[in-house]
């Protein structure tokens, strides 16, 4: 399955697509992709928990 997380919060949409079996594995994935760009972009963010980013990421995630 595809996973696709787009963030746009304060600047241009950026999409970031991972494979994944499973939810688990998804959010696993995405959390190592977008790492870069939220310590760069989102310090903020970067700085919050683990769980936070987690359910950032799973609540605005799109399936395929
Ligand atoms: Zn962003």
């Amino acid at each position: 399955m595809k996973y696709s997380f787009t963030c746009d919060q304060g600047h241009e949409p950026q999409t970031f697509t991972v494979e994944a079996d499973n939810d688990e594995e998804a959010v696993a994935k995405l959390m190592e992709q977008t790492q870069p760009h939220l310590a760069q972009v989102h310090p903020e963010m970067a700085g919050g928990s683990p769980e936070d980013a987690k359910q950032m990421i799973m609540s605005a995630w799109t399936k395929e």
